[in-house]
């Protein structure tokens, strides 16, 4: 616009000068000396052309367009694979040669490298499978189905085994289990015998050893326990005082030292029934039979068993091994509960323990002795012993772990009635 401007003036050469008392726009003055600057100007209009030229340096861009392929041949291997095309074949010769041989067939199935071995092998076996589908499509569904069968099998191979070794961990944890429970229960077991045990020894219940068993001073007689009149012990008696009893030798120490201590301290018991042979005892038994026939009016077996539960039948009586004494006290005699109340029993209830007796026949243990309460039958079974049963407030039956004898058939006494009068 303003060259167009400048162009009006230049046609009025007069006022040329004019132009030129405008020395202050200057930049326009240059530009009018050749008139031709139009053309010039026009020309740098072209300056425009070549400026453009510069711009198009995307132009410059396009002429190397080399260069781009160059750029990306650094890039990415794309670019060499485009130019020679054989070269596709070059990148995979890096998987097998088997994969190489079939590549020159098909090259779909190797661009799935990892199921072509499994392809490779069961196209090998089975050539019918390829003519009769007729093209690689079918083979490779056919291919993926045998593929997915193994895969199948081998997962079903794969489950099995699992739930093989899962059972197999089950029952070696269950054996363990198992063992562990048996080994708790056996550990329980003993634990029971032992605080069974410790409850026995917390009780006291020191029993006889079973060699002591067998010493003549333990021997237990009673109804269940009854002797032969051959399996009588042949016992070697010896008197024991003005009366005339007799016991067996061996205790005699004990016995005189028990009557000695019993009148030093005041006491006068006196015995009133000792050793019996088995003639006595048979006498005793056989009067006892006589006398209940003719006073309750009973046959002898009635009589008999009647007689059975006052005087003790031959074989079944301690007095037959010359270790029971019957003792009373010297102011009461009869063989009865009160025997018991006399200071005399008192102290030999007491004490007699001490010499080697226990009273044999106690209070309320006739379900055990077979025997009713005899507050004057004494028997002779050791020191050891004789404490221990005191001690323990139990019986000979016990002391011996015997059998019961039971108070079905307890007798009333199995003392001599005779001298008792
Ligand atoms: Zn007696």
């Amino acid at each position: 616009m303003e060259s167009g401007r400048g162009t009006e003036y230049r046609k009025r050469p007069g006022e040329s000068i004019q132009h030129r008392r405008r020395p202050s726009e200057g930049g326009e003055r240059r530009r009018r000396p050749s008139e031709g600057t139009e053309y010039r100007r026009r020309q740098p209009e072209g300056t425009e052309y070549r400026r453009r030229q510069p711009e198009g340096t995307e132009y410059r861009r396009r002429q190397p367009e080399g260069t781009e392929h160059r750029r990306r041949q650094p890039d990415g291997t794309e670019h060499r694979r485009r130019q020679p095309d054989g070269t596709e074949y070059r990148r995979r010769p890096s998987e097998d040669t088997g994969y190489r041989r079939e590549t020159s067939e098909n090259r779909k199935p190797r661009r799935r490298a990892p199921e072509d071995v499994l392809y490779t092998q069961r196209s090998e076996k089975s050539t019918e499978h390829r003519s009769g589908s007729g093209g690689y499509k079918p083979r490779y569904r056919g291919n993926i189905r045998r593929v997915r069968q193994r895969n199948l099998r081998v997962g079903i191979f794969l489950l099995v085994l699992l739930v093989g070794i899962a059972g197999a961990v089950n029952a070696i944890k269950a054996k363990q289990q198992e063992a562990a429970a048996q080994a708790y229960a056996e550990q329980q077991a003993k634990k029971e015998i032992q605080e069974a045990e410790e409850k026995e020894e917390d009780n006291g219940l020191k029993l006889a050893d079973e060699s002591e068993k067998d010493q003549w001073y333990l021997k237990l007689v009673n109804a269940k326990n009854p002797m032969t009149q051959e399996d009588v012990p042949e016992v070697a008696t010896e008197t024991i005082d003005a009366n005339g009893y007799q016991v067996d030798a061996r205790i005699m120490g004990d016995l005189e030292d028990m009557f000695a201590d019993a009148q030093a301290a005041g006491r006068n018991p006196v015995i009133c029934s000792a050793f019996r042979s088995w003639d006595t005892q048979e006498y005793l038994y056989q009067n006892k039979i006589q006398r209940v026939m003719a006073e309750e009016g009973l046959s002898q077996e009635e009589a008999a068993v009647e007689a059975g539960t006052v005087v003790a039948v031959p074989g079944t009586s301690e007095h037959q091994i010359g270790l029971a004494v019957d003792i009373v006290s010297s102011e009461y005699m009869n063989l009865d509960e009160k025997q018991m109340e006399t200071e005399d029993q008192q102290w030999l209830m007491e004490n007699s323990w001490k010499y080697g007796f226990i009273l044999r026949y106690p209070l309320n243990k006739s379900d055990i002795t077979g025997i009713i309460f005899e507050p004057w039958h004494y028997r002779y079974v050791g020191k050891e012993a004789a404490k221990e049963i005191y001690e323990q407030d139990i019986t000979l039956e016990e002391y011996l772990g015997a059998e019961p004898v039971g108070s079905s058939q307890a007798i009333e006494s199995d003392s001599e009635e005779e001298t008792l009068e």
